[in-house]
């Protein structure tokens, strides 16, 4: 398959065969070498254009081998809405078994105690809303300082939601070197502060 090719390892490219994903897109084609290279990486663009495996995969591949330790994820996940957070979550979950990742979605409106027994129980990815989040970090059930990968997904989406101030504090908390990926339609205004503020020589790609 060309998901081999583009380095992607057997349990992954075998997952996507049985869900019927033999070659990848062209924002996947693109991403996927650079952030398996540890490059920061801007995506410029709509939905729809397999945004989602574009950043999901090559980050499970990322963390894949390390145990997350109680209340310390590997890799976070932000996006905007708890729909979106279940779409993603459902999308990469059963791909990740492969890898023995265990994935959590932490959103609001669902049970906090069930989010916390997972944090504890650890977690290598969490897909989170940045305010149920932020919750959980202020009541140190997730601490931030072992994360090598965040993705921000739909920035923009997040930004118009005022997301802004809380996404930059989450992000603060993560190691200065960790590898940061934004994907967003639009890139003005409070996206390209978190750009200038977090990313570091980022690749760019438009969707
Ligand atoms: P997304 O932009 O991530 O929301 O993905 C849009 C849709 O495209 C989802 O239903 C994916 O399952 C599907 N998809 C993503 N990548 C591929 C691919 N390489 N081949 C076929 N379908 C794909």
């Amino acid at each position: 398959s060309e998901f081999t090719l583009l380095g992607l390892p057997r349990p992954l490219v075998s997952g996507l065969a049985r869900r019927g994903i033999e070659a990848p897109f062209p924002i996947q084609r693109a991403t996927i070498p650079d952030i398996l290279a540890g490059s920061d990486v801007l995506g410029r663009g709509q939905t729809g254009s397999g945004k989602t495996l574009a950043f999901g995969l090559p980050t499970m591949v990322r963390v894949a081998g390390v145990k997350a330790r109680p209340g310390r994820p590997l890799a976070v996940i932000l996006v905007p809405t708890r729909e979106l957070a279940m779409q993603v979550t459902d999308a990469l979950e059963p791909l990740g078994r492969g890898l023995s990742l265990r994935m959590k979605t932490v959103v609001g409106g669902m049970s906090m105690g069930r989010q916390i027994e997972a944090l504890r129980r650890g977690v290598e990815i969490v897909v989170a809303t940045p305010g149920r989040l932020t919750d959980l970090v202020q009541q140190g059930e997730c601490v931030l300082d072992e994360v090598r990968v965040t993705v921000l997904d739909e920035a923009d989406h997040m930004c118009d939601l005022g997301f802004f101030p809380v996404v930059s504090a989450l992000l603060a908390q993560t190691p200065a070197d960790c590898q940061r990926l934004l994907f967003s339609a639009t890139l003005d205004g409070d996206v390209d502060k978190l750009v200038r503020r977090f990313l570091t020589d980022p690749v760019t790609h438009s969707l």
